[in-house]
């Protein structure tokens, strides 16, 4: 490793070391819910469901949800989602912690790609399960699959511009189509540190107005500080706009590791009642409850 490299190793530690040091107190946690949390089944998420539960209570959270990645029916691939015949041991993995602790609130979601074309397909095997909520997530680009951290080198040659306009398009298309309760992290396009030099503004307007007229609720997603966006999603100004328009907001560390749960959520909740956040959607059998914030 040069050193360059490893002064950036140093740096990364660092942050982790100070956010860790910054965690909220359990009050403040038991206000909130993270319903971001993934399962191994997914294949690149590692512990039990129990140690994600059990992270969850030392920090102070009284109501979680799982929320693993709904098998793709265009593509098999062991590292990115659980198979269709897995379902039912995901929906048996959160029943067996919801019937086990009694001392908090844990919801069985799913989250949901985008795939023009295929939704009907894909809600005809989510049929079967009563989620709590359902997250529609945009990880593809006319089946690239840009947020994918193992083949990075995918993006040689891509145009940022192009990228952010497509993934805008397709946002409002998954609110418009979708089916979806929440938009998991609203502007994914950024996750590897892609920048447009266009103005954005435009975009948040449309994707917020989207939301607005079809009632769909975004994330704040933590996850983005520990990849090398850097920042929340979605950032303030996105989340600033939908707020204006009253789209209702809920809370998720996309947690794939049980160490993960809650994270970076002081910066979370800063963030939000920057953006004028008051309350926080939770959900219970698809059906939506504002609790304040
Ligand atoms: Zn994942
Ligand atoms: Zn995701």
């Amino acid at each position: 490793m040069d050193s360059g490299r490893l002064k950036r190793a140093a740096k990364r530690r660092m942050l982790r070391w100070t956010r860790s040091m910054r965690e909220l107190d359990r009050d403040s946690y038991s206000c909130l819910v993270d319903y971001h949390i993934h399962t191994r089944l997914c294949g690149h998420a590692i512990g039990e469901p129990a140690d994600y539960v059990r992270e969850a209570i030392r920090k102070g959270l009284t109501e979680i949800g799982f929320s693993d990645h709904m098998p793709l029916l265009h593509i098999r691939d062991e590292g990115l989602t659980m198979a269709p015949d897995e379902l039912p041991i995901y929906a048996e993995l959160v029943r067996d912690v919801q019937e086990s602790v009694e001392s908090m609130e844990i919801r069985f979601g799913i989250e949901m790609d985008y795939i023009a074309g295929q939704m009907d397909e894909v809600w005809e095997a989510a049929a079967p399960y009563e989620f709590d909520y359902v997250y529609g997530a945009l990880h593809y680009l006319d089946g690239w699959d840009f947020g994918d951290s193992r083949r990075l080198s995918s993006y040689v040659g891509k145009n940022p511009d192009d990228m952010y306009v497509r993934y805008f398009e397709l946002f409002c298309e998954a609110v418009e189509k979708g089916g979806f309760d929440i938009m998991a992290h609203p502007d994914l396009v950024k996750k590897h540190g892609v920048r447009t030099s266009l103005p954005v503004d435009e975009m948040y307007r449309e994707a917020a107005e989207a939301l607005a007229e079809h009632d769909v609720a975004i994330e704040v997603n933590s996850s983005g500080l520990r990849k090398k966006a850097q920042e929340l999603y979605p950032a303030l100004d996105f989340l600033k706009t939908c707020v204006e328009r009253g789209v209702a907001v809920t809370l998720g560390s996309d947690a794939h590791a049980p160490q993960q749960v809650g994270m970076d959520f002081d910066l979370a909740v800063k963030h939000m009642k920057r953006a004028g956040v008051t309350e926080i959607a939770t959900f219970q059998g698809r059906k939506r409850v504002m609790r304040p914030l």
